[in-house]
């Protein structure tokens, strides 16, 4: 089939590349030309494992390409997917002017009936207006048809290939036969569970996916709170929780909380959803409460370590506000640096992809290093931030020596508070 892919960014960019991996001819557009230019040149925009190698392939197999047009790649699209940032107004609503935008340049490059399909988060009932806004822009070309689905993304960085290549279910929220059967014929080589559903549901079921994941890690932060105070192990608490199929493991890790892109602007959009339409989520507000708390309580847990932040050196495991990702949107580093900067404090960093956009957004006077060990190097602190596996194997020993006082602090727990006692460095980390 032939596919557009509009917004070439994290989902877009992944997306545009499995589909042509699955045999389709696909053209990724952007309205962003030096990103366009580059990935001409296989520069990429973002990490993400293994991406790379695939989009190679695809584009050197002439199954994949970049455009800058949106019009000139609509004249050679089946199915065109809506892939662009869906990012928080001032006041948390989910801002779709560059929806808008898209459906209206789609509209007027169409000649023949197209599927317009929403990938971009959305709140529920953005599919009616893509509808209202492609029909108002064909203007004298009344007789074209089109349909409008929304078929949400779930993908998460670091592991993106892999999820959407594998994904637990494939949602198509689509109201005519001509558009179920060609996402249905689109999507089939994945052989998963496809939902069939009404647009509208299709909508709610990214909202409330991202916020019931975002309320759960709310939920265990909480819990672990709980836990530091009477002595007890949040690891082993959610462990033996997750042990029930009805509750499951993942997304139970206690640390300092929820950032990236999607839940915490996801999470504001859903609520103003619910406020828009008389429901009141306040389970929603609760969790968004206790996520902005839980960088606060482990900031604090780094300044009451240390007594006197300033002049002291602290370094900075982790800036990615997940392993797998070089994505710095509303990571928690951004906020700890920032806080710690403000008491005096004289940073050292190091992630392993994440530098290159660090060193574009954060104060020049964070100073990047090699790596771990060199981060480590001469300071007060070493604090975890993000849990990459490469921390989890780093020869602690060597640490220990190099450091000022063998003191760490880990947001992610990826340690054994035993081990470290043994080895004689203070360690603290996460309700335990
Ligand atoms: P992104 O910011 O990485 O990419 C969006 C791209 O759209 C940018 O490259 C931008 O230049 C381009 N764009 C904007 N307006 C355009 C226009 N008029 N024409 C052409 N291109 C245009 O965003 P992202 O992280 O890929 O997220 C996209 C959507 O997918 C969001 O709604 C997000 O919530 C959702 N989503 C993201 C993830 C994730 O892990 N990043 C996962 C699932 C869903």
């Amino acid at each position: 089939m032939n596919i557009v892919i509009v917004g070439t960014g994290y989902v877009g960019l992944v997306s545009g590349t499995c589909f042509a991996e699955l045999g389709n001819n696909v053209i990724c557009v952007d309205n962003n030309k030096k990103k366009i230019e580059n990935l001409k040149k296989f520069i990429m925009p973002i990490y993400e494992p293994g991406l790379d190698d695939l989009m190679r392939r695809n584009v050197k197999e002439r199954r994949l390409s970049f455009s800058s047009s949106i019009k000139q790649a609509v004249k050679a699209s089946d199915i065109i997917f809506i892939c662009v940032g869906t990012p928080s107004k001032d006041n948390g609503d989910a801002d779709l002017t560059y929806v808008e935008n898209v459906a209206r340049e789609i509209a007027l490059s169409m000649d023949s009936y197209r599927l317009i399909v929403d990938k971009s988060t959305v709140p529920v009932e953005t599919g009616k207006w893509v509808a209202h806004t492609v029909k108002m822009n064909l203007k004298n070309r009344k007789g074209i048809k089109f349909d409008v689905a929304s078929c949400p993304e779930f993908l998460r960085e670091g592991h993106a290939i892999d999820d959407f290549m594998r994904p637990d279910r494939i949602v198509i929220g689509a109201e005519t036969k001509t558009a179920v059967d060609l996402l249905t014929r689109l999507f089939r080589p994945l052989k998963t569970t496809l939902v069939v559903t009404d647009i509208n549901s299709a909508e709610l079921i990214k909202h409330a996916s991202n916020s019931f994941l975002a309320a759960k890690i709310s939920f265990i932060n909480a819990v672990s709170r709980l836990c530091e105070k009477v002595g007890a192990d949040v690891t082993k608490v959610a462990y033996g929780m997750g042990l029930d199929r009805r509750i499951g493991r993942s997304f139970l890790d206690a640390g300092i909380g929820y950032g990236g892109s999607c839940f915490p602007k996801d999470v504001d959009a859903f609520i103003r959803i619910g406020e828009k339409h008389g429901c009141n989520l306040s389970i929603l507000k609760e969790a968004r409460r206790i996520n902005s708390e839980q960088i606060k309580v482990f900031i604090r847990k780094i300044e009451d370590s240390l007594w006197v932040v300033k002049d002291k050196t602290i370094g900075l495991l982790g800036l990615s506000f997940k392993p797998g990702t070089d994505d710095l949107r509303n990571a928690p580093s951004l906020e700890i640096v920032s806080a710690l900067l403000s008491e005096g404090a004289k940073i050292k960093a190091f992630d392993p992809q994440a530098m290159p956009k660090a060193r574009t957004i954060m104060d020049k006077s964070v100073k990047f290093c090699a790596d771990a060990y060199k981060a480590a190097a001469g300071c007060d602190c070493l604090v975890i931030i993000t849990e990459w596996d490469e921390f989890k194997s780093m020869d602690l020993t060597r640490i220990k020596k190099s450091m000022k006082q063998p003191l760490i602090i880990d947001g992610r727990n990826i340690f054994e508070p035993r081990t470290m006692e043994k080895m004689g460095i203070k360690y603290l980390s996460m309700g335990r």
